[in-house]
């Protein structure tokens, strides 16, 4: 690695430490910090006896909660002390205002006018404790026939017993319950998760686990928080934003000491959103939201093997669990039908919405989490399409309804036919139907890389009105506004971990998983504000920027700025600048926002700048007989020739040790000069120069010593683009170092100068000098020959592999992927058959299979023909897969024939599910042929069935619901 590899690396490790490393801190405002600087100790009272979180042990007290209290004291400078009594005592003097604060009170209406509530520490799941050789417990149907221990007369009782066939047993206290199920008196315990945990560590039973989290209505959790004096806001809020300052790793920590690692996964995220008391009232009001879920919309929403995935779906699960809203997604609708949803009421939330004003009359949007870049895809054996005009000559396919659709269909000449999803408009394209769809280009690329859509070929939207990066935000209906106010305070809260999560799982390619860049919410919205940031780039400046007589920019700074644009979706324009002086100029008439490569600039306060984007050193050029030198003093006296108005003029523009300067037009011109000896020697920064002699003759010149090693190159923005200057950084942090790297060997490759004591000893004599220029221009041509060699092969080979990636992926996804329902096929749903039989002989849970058969299909082919079959047979698989559970498989068996494999399920819930089916299809209009029904037969598996005997029952129970008249569900037992 060189030199000015090294330099960059170190400088990236830094920027990378400094911007990972930032600590929250809490900012108090000043009647908060004169509130915590009058020094006066705040009294709280805790519990003596609620293990694990405040108990007294020999005298002391110990717990999560006097632990909690020293880390907020710590970060708010608080001064706090805890008292101990027994709660109704402490809450009584909470209500007489005799303490300040009390710890673990609970979210009641009733306690409102004495209490102001923080956010909870801790919520307590209720949980279902088994013996450790008991499997996973997902819901009641698991324990089904079992012995199962609960508390006398908990309040869920009657409604547990109608749920499932369970044996209930009851017992007096937490104590009892769990050590009956430590010795075999029942196989599963139902209680809150600290209390189990306590007595069974307590009393060291190890043979016990936590199998799941007990879900029942009612059973919700308990919430713990602190509780203030309504007559000090002030400590409410110092409290609360100490409770926001404790990192993730200090919760884990607290977490793991007091209520074990076996409990975190069972623990929902203890930092929560405040809400006020309104937002508060809305989600009890509401406390389930329904969002959409789109089929092929990926990697942000899609429904893959029967569940909701992607960004989005990811996104609405962070969000509501913070705010503890509950998610019900509803999928297996087009884009249109979703926002006539929206228009109904019918549907709370849309996820990866873009604004539009349209929208804007019944939505309420959020602000952007999300900026991509959009491309146009055509096929590959079409030419480009030059411009808006030309594109008017096609045929274009959008999604129904999408933003884009909405946009130009309406636009005069343009011809836009209508698809229902984004696969669907790829498809077109690919099969000739369309000429070209516009889509974003993370999406088009996971949908064809997974479908493996043939023959497409993209192109920038940069001519196409409407064709810029798309922001995408959530959006809400109008009449419920509270919502969006929760949803973007759960937004704003998310960290930036989260964030980068999410990014990492679902947008950023494989390659470069680092490469994406984390806008924030007003980062986004300056980026909307403009169409694009404006950068001003130097006509002539090689190696780092060019743009030449056609408008093509080249250069080091032309292949970051492809990266930058790639990583953060930001569109710029250029604007060409004949110096550097000009470029400067544009900036403050605001003619530009960005000026390309600027030297940093200590006297311009008008000026920010970004961090670093190259690094290289200072050099002079001179003629053959001047000897080395490596400091100034040695140039007192003489001139050197320089571009004028150029970067390293300004950098320079005072050497004050007697050196002279003198500009040219040109580095041309300069060592023209330095030819004719008019001057002593001609700088500029190594690569511009070297670059300049290796390209023409200039006699015997050679480059005899350095200024400044670490000149360096950076954007330069107006000082008050303060969010500019933040997104700049940001996304320059998003360059990998081998995106770095190959930036300069392709451009800066000054590899030469690295032995620099071999290159000073040389250069005692003018002969050594001389051949040292010799050595770099040699050099600098084998290495860009080599460079190039290497390139190009990796280039290949890179490619072959890239290649055969995509091609392994399609084949996995087509060889088990039915093509006409994009549901599984036949092969793949009779290995997983086989696996569940497997699994149940060795004592699973068992599950169960339905068998679907279209009523009377052969008349839809008959009477409407087979295209309208087929398309029924789609539509028949997405009412199928919106009816399903998450858990079950659904494949096409055959021609009109569907199976359904339903792990852990009894051959009640089977047949429960299959009478649902059954009434989705009858409710469903079909385009054209309109109404249709099925006939279902469901089987269960039995000890001692193979796949062969359970199919078989499945098939007898589906002759017998046709030969009852069809449209019903059979079961045999
Ligand atoms: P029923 O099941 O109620 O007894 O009547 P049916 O008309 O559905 O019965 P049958 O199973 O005999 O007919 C199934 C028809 O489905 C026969 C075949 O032409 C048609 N079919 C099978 N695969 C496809 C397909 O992929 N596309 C279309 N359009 N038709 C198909
Ligand atoms: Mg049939
Ligand atoms: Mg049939």
């Amino acid at each position: 690695m060189s030199r000015i590899h090294l330099i960059l690396l170190l400088f990236w490790a830094l920027l990378a430490r400094s911007v990972l490393a930032a600590d929250p801190q809490v900012v108090l405002t000043d009647r908060e910090a004169a509130y915590v600087a009058a020094g006066k100790p705040v009294t709280m009272a805790a519990m003596y006896d609620f293990v694990p979180f405040s108990f007294i042990d020999k005298g002391e007290l110990h717990g999560f909660v006097p632990e909690l209290v020293e880390l907020i004291e710590q970060k708010t400078g608080l001064d706090i002390k805890l008292g101990t009594g027994e709660w109704s005592n402490n809450l009584r003097m909470l209500e007489e205002r005799q303490i300040d604060a009390i710890s673990d009170i609970s979210f009641k209406p009733e306690r409102t006018p004495f209490t102001l509530y923080t956010t909870p520490y801790f919520e307590i799941p209720t949980v279902v404790f088994t013996r450790k050789e008991f499997g996973d417990y997902n819901g009641l149907s698991d324990l089904s026939g079992k012995r199962v221990g609960v508390l006398r007369n908990i309040f869920y009782l009657r409604e547990l017993r109608t749920q499932a066939d369970l044996d209930i047993r009851e017992y007096e206290d937490y104590a009892t319950l769990i050590s009956a199920l430590a010795y075999g008196e029942i196989d599963a315990a139902i209680q809150n998760l600290t209390s189990g945990y306590h007595y069974a560590s307590t009393n060291a039973y190890t043979n016990i686990k936590v199998a799941g989290e007990f879900q029942l209505r009612n059973v919700g959790r308990e919430d713990l928080r602190f509780g203030v004096q309504p007559e000090q806001p002030l400590l409410q809020s110092i409290i609360q934003k100490g409770m926001d300052a404790i990192t993730a790793d200090e919760w884990e920590t607290l977490i793991d000491r007091w209520m074990g690692r076996a409990s975190m996964g069972f623990i929902r995220k203890a930092r929560t959103v405040a809400l006020t008391p309104s937002e508060r009232e809305f989600v009890k009001q509401n406390p389930v939201i329904r969002v959409h879920n789109e089929s092929n919309f990926e990697p942000y929403n899609f429904f893959e093997n029967g569940r909701p995935r992607g960004h989005s779906v990811d996104l609405i699960q962070l969000l509501a669990d913070k705010v503890g809203l509950e998610v019900n997604m509803v999928s297996g609708l087009s884009w249109d039908e979703y926002l006539q949803m929206m228009r109904d009421g019918r549907l709370d939330v849309m996820m990866n919405i873009v604004y539009s004003e349209e929208r804007d009359t019944y939505l309420d949007f959020t602000r952007p989490y999300v900026r991509q870049v959009q491309a146009l895809y055509r096929r590959d054996s079409t030419p480009a399409i030059a411009s808006f005009d030309e594109l008017k000559k096609k045929t274009l396919v959008l999604p129904d309804g999408f933003y884009m659709y909405d946009r130009l269909s309406s636009q005069p000449g343009m011809k836009v036919i209508p698809s229902t999803d984004s696969l669907d408009s790829l498809l077109k394209v690919s099969t000739g139907t369309a000429d070209a769809t516009i889509e974003l280009m993370t999406v088009a690329d996971h949908l064809s890389q997974k479908y493996g859509v043939p023959g497409l070929i993209s192109q920038s939207t940069l001519n196409i009105d409407g064709g810029d990066p798309l922001s995408l935000r959530i959006a809400v209906r109008e009449d419920q506004p509270q919502l969006r106010d929760i949803l973007q305070r759960a937004m704003d809260s998310l960290t930036e971990e989260e964030k980068r999560g999410l990014q990492q799982k679902w947008l950023s390619s494989a390659a470069s998983p680092a490469s994406y860049v984390h806008l924030r919410g007003e980062e986004l919205e300056w980026l909307e504000s403009r169409t694009a940031v404006k950068v001003c780039v130097r006509r002539d400046n090689l190696p780092l920027e060019h743009i030449g007589e056609d408008g093509k920019k080249i250069g080091a700074f032309a292949d970051l700025l492809e990266i930058l644009r790639n990583n953060s979706g930001i569109s710029f324009r250029i604007e060409a600048a004949d110096s550097y002086k000009q470029a400067l100029a544009a900036l403050e008439s605001r003619r530009c926002d960005l000026v390309a490569t600027s030297p940093l600039l200590q006297e311009r306060e008008d000026l920010s700048f970004t961090q670093p984007l190259f690094t290289s050193p200072l050099v002079v050029a001179t003629g053959p007989d001047e000897v080395f030198f490596s400091d100034l003093e040695q140039l007192k006296g003489r001139t050197l020739g320089l571009v004028e108005g150029g970067e390293v003029q300004q950098f320079l523009h005072d050497l004050g040790s007697g050196v002279g300067l003198r500009g040219y037009e040109s580095l041309e011109a300069a060592l023209t000069a330095l030819n004719k000896g008019e001057i002593y020697g001609v700088v500029d920064s190594l690569p511009v120069l070297g670059r300049e002699l290796s390209r023409r003759v200039y006699g015997e010149l050679k480059i005899s010593g350095q200024l400044d090693s670490r000149y360096a190159l950076r954007m330069a923005m107006r000082a008050d683009d303060v969010i500019l200057n933040r997104i700049m950084n940001k996304t320059l942090a998003s360059v990998s170092d081998e995106q770095r790297e190959t930036i300069a060997t392709r451009w800066l490759q000054i590899g030469s100068l690295k032995e620099s004591t071999d290159y000073r000893l040389l250069a005692q004599t003018s002969f050594g000098a001389a051949l040292l220029l010799g050595v770099i221009l040699v050099w600098n041509r084998k290495l860009a020959r080599l460079n190039n060699r290497i390139r190009e092969s990796n280039d290949q080979l890179q490619q072959a592999h890239e290649e055969l990636k995509v091609k392994n992926r399609m084949l996995e996804q087509l060889s088990v992927t039915d093509r006409l329902t994009r549901l599984k096929n036949r092969l793949f749903i009779e290995q997983l058959f086989e696996r569940q039989v497997e699994e149940s002989k060795k004592g699973g849970p068992g599950f169960a299979v339905l068998l679907l058969d279209i009523d009377h299909f052969k008349e839809v082919n008959d009477r409407f023909g087979h295209d309208v079959g087929d398309q029924l047979l789609t539509d028949f698989a997405a009412v199928l897969t919106g009816g399903c559970r998450h858990q079950d498989s659904i494949a096409r068996w055959g021609g009109e024939e569907f199976m359904v494999i339903c792990p852990g399920t009894s051959l009640s819930d089977a047949e429960q599910l299959a009478l649902r089916l059954a009434d989705d299809v009858r409710a469903h209009a079909f385009p054209v042929a309109g109404v249709c029904t099925v006939s279902i037969g469901v089987a269960a598996w039995r000890p001692g069935d193979t796949q062969k005997s359970i199919s078989l029952r499945a098939d007898h129970a589906l002759y017998r619901a046709k030969d009852l008249g069809r449209d019903r569900v059979c079961v045999e037992h």
